[in-house]
């Protein structure tokens, strides 16, 4: 250990506690816990120690090496590929109060300059770097302090990860440089010949590694069938209007045709795709990372340069390529912590496509094998977190519960006939012909290919025209999963039969089949009343307000407070300094520059909140003294100039509360027994419609209301 580190290590590092780290995080950072990994690779660095960390994107790498920088005297030198990104992580340091610039080509030589002579005054804690840019730094590097070395993204120094980076080859002159300081490299790619090849190439000594966790449990996982994908994405971004997402589409022309189809729904979308113009696409992404675009539909090459940490869903319109693609792509959702969805889109298309690209491409074999892992997940009947994570060598015992599988698992039926019917008409169109021909046949369609092939002579023509052309789809994808028949990528995706046929069509054989469920829209309608009572809510409020500060400090929206801390606020209203400071990401210099206006704003919130309900006290009250002074409802409802069933709700509440009044007066014992029998077999729903559905609209609104608050009152058994 060189003497730097000796001295380090012997006057600092003993004294170093736990709780100087856990000082440290909460202060400057605002976080009250580290994430899993983070105190250790912490540990390893500050120790002098090189360490390898791979972390899942979003799994909290920044701090490994932001957090060390704060404690060592010198400075440390960030390596990043991403030019886009490393403003915005210098905004977010400097947002928590932390002195730090980045040098890279974007920039004018004036403004280097500047930052290089900031960097010798010694204030800076971390300078973030393009590797083709570190030359900018040479002249400084003999008299600059550098107490560590962290190199983001370190994949790309590996031509065996999938996004080799030349200008990462030279790195490993580093370690030769500043030999005795440590370096950290940091990567989400898990595969270990890459993680063997940064090492070596690095030059790292005798490399700590830290592997954490890939789960990221807070992502959903959901495979939906391609089945009118837009309409399904219109429903579901309806339900989130504020929420941001990514839609990750195959070809550059759907991001387009996608994005033009939402904007036609008011959907704030735009597309994104290498061949746009390169001005458009860096407006686009700022857009987005500003919360000024809601929706980003695009190809993958959007988002490895995005740190935005609200991004509440994502969505493969396509399947993607690979499992590593998928994972990454997906991660970008919820890197604040908060519940966020994913949903892939699986069709039967892609599928075909994918394959004829891969087959044709570099590296045939592998890339065949991977699409075929990818299409496993999409078709799988048990756990997917389970799937995913056994592909990145986790071995998972227990049912994730956050996933489509989990939630709605599949219920099997006998299938065997279903499977005869289907795998004889293989038979009977001689192995030659695609699922779509298959299903036509199957289900007597009338089409001209079938007729000028004759199909419709053959003898177990139209024998499935029970079934929608959805379920056989489904059905015939299950049995390839099940390996009784297979699709001939090389021969137009012609349908043949396996060995394993013979067993079903010949042997007695059972097939277990299942139905996949489409995707139903009663959840949805659940959803949007969840989304319209929460319009006015706290977090709203609190999300505007963060929005006119970021739009001030010219800074994204999130770099001020994550979405995590706007919930915890909405949820415990802190409405002192003290409070504010408990909330998760709230650190010294947050709390300073924004305490007060967020003090502010929850406070009024909380005023407001007393108002209306005094006000609604009062308009109880009104209708409570005209009842009592023996007005009718109907004279009630004239006089307040208020509905008619405005005034049997008050009643009821008025009723529920224990005021003395008689409601035998506006509605039949008879009626009430109704409603209670009513409520059995509708299972008590909390809406009224249900009843007002169910009585035809013979009974109205008021009278149901009232009939409610007689049962739940008096309990009135059947
Ligand atoms: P990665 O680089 O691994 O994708 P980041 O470093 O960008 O991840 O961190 C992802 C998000 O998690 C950021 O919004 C960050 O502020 C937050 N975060 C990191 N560490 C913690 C922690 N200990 N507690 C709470 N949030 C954290
Ligand atoms: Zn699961």
């Amino acid at each position: 250990m060189s003497s730097f580190f000796y001295y380090f290590s012997s006057k600092i590092y003993a004294t170093m506690t736990t709780a100087i780290l856990h000082t440290t995080l909460k202060e400057n950072f605002g976080f009250e816990k580290f994430r899993p990994n983070q105190e250790d690779i912490i540990n390893c660095i500050l120790s002098g120690q090189d360490t390898l960390a791979i972390m899942p994107t979003g799994g909290g790498k920044s701090i490994c090496f932001q957090l060390p920088a704060l404690l060592f005297p010198g400075i440390t030198i960030v390596i990043s590929p991403l030019i886009a990104l490393m403003k915005d992580q210098v905004d977010s340091l400097k947002a928590n109060g932390i002195e730090a610039c980045f040098i890279n080509s974007s920039q004018t030589e004036g403004e280097r300059q500047f930052y290089i002579e900031s960097l010798k005054s010694n204030i800076i804690k971390l300078v973030y770097v393009a590797p083709e840019s570190l030359s900018f730094l040479d002249t400084l590097f003999n008299s600059l302090t550098v107490s560590l070395i962290a190199i983001d993204e370190a994949h790309c120094i590996s031509a065996w990860g999938h996004d080799f980076r030349p200008a990462y080859t030279n790195l490993g002159y580093l370690k030769n440089r500043f030999p005795s300081t440590p370096i950290l490299a940091l990567t989400a790619t898990a595969d270990k010949v890459t993680r063997k090849d940064i090492s070596a190439q690095l030059n790292l000594v005798n490399p700590q590694i830290f592997v954490a966790s890939f789960d990221r449990k807070n992502l959903s996982l959901e495979v939906r069938p391609a089945l009118d994908r837009v309409k399904q994405i219109i429903d579901f971004i309806k339900d989130k209007p504020n929420e941001s997402g990514i839609i990750y589409c195959l070809s550059r022309k759907t991001t387009e045709e996608l994005a033009e189809k939402l904007q036609k729904t008011g959907v704030n979308a735009k597309a994104y795709h290498a061949g746009l113009d390169g001005k458009i696409r860096s407006q686009t992404q700022d857009q987005f990372i500003n919360d000024d675009c809601q929706v980003v539909c695009a190809t993958i090459a959007f988002g490895m340069g995005i740190d935005k940490s609200n991004v509440r869903w994502v969505i493969h319109y396509n399947l993607p390529k690979n499992i590593e693609g998928y994972y990454q792509e997906i991660g970008r959702a919820g890197r604040d912590g908060l519940p966020s969805e994913t949903v892939l889109f699986e069709s039967y298309g892609d599928m075909i496509q994918l394959q004829k690209f891969a087959s044709q491409g570099l590296n045939a074999e592998v890339q065949l094998a991977k699409l075929e892992r990818m299409k496993q997940y999409a078709d799988a009947l048990s756990c997917r977190r389970k799937i995913l994570l056994s592909y990145f060598g986790e071995l998972v015992t227990e049912n994730c519960g956050n996933c489509d599988i989990c939630k709605n698992p599949p219920l099997f039926f006998d299938g065997t006939i279903i499977a005869q019917k289907a795998l004889s008409a293989i038979i009977r169109l001689k192995e030659s012909e695609p699922l779509p021909v298959i299903i036509d046949f199957l289900r007597g369609s009338k089409n001209a290919y079938i007729y000028e092939k004759e199909y419709q002579l053959l003898k177990t023509y139209a024998v499935g025209s029970d079934l929608s052309w959805f379920n056989w789809n489904q059905y015939l994808i299950q049995l390839i999963n099940l390996g009784y028949c297979e699709i001939a990528f090389d021969q137009q995706n012609k349908i043949r039969l396996t060995a394993f046929a013979k067993k079903v069509l010949f042997d007695g054989e059972k097939v277990q089949l299942t139905n996949v469920q489409k995707f139903s829209s009663e959840k949805q309608e659940a959803k949007e009343t969840k989304t319209k009572l929460t319009a006015n809510s706290l977090f709203e409020i609190l999300r505007k307000l963060r929005y006119e500060i970021s739009k001030e400090e010219q800074v994204p929206a999130y770099v001020i407070f994550s979405d995590a801390a706007l919930r915890q606020m909405e949820t415990e209203r802190p409405m002192s300094d003290q409070e504010l400071l408990a909330i998760d990401g709230v650190g010294k210099a947050k709390l300073e520059k924004y305490g007060d206006a967020f003090i502010k704003a929850i406070i009024e919130f909380q005023k407001a909140k007393v108002v209306k309900k005094k006000k609604e006290g009062t308009t109880y009250q009104e209708t409570l003294e005209m009842y009592n002074r023996g007005l009718s409802v109907e004279a009630i409802a004239e006089k307040r100039n208020l509905g008619l069933s405005t005034i049997m709700s008050h009643l009821a509440k008025l009723y529920l509360d224990g005021a003395p009044i008689d409601l035998s007066q506006f509605i039949s014992n008879d009626e009430v027994q109704q409603i209670a029998a009513a409520k059995i077999t509708l299972e008590s729903p909390v809406a009224l419609k249900p009843y007002f559905d169910y009585f035809e609209e013979k009974i109205d609104y008021g009278k149901i209301r009232l009939a409610l608050a007689i049962i739940d009152k008096q309990g009135i058994l059947i």
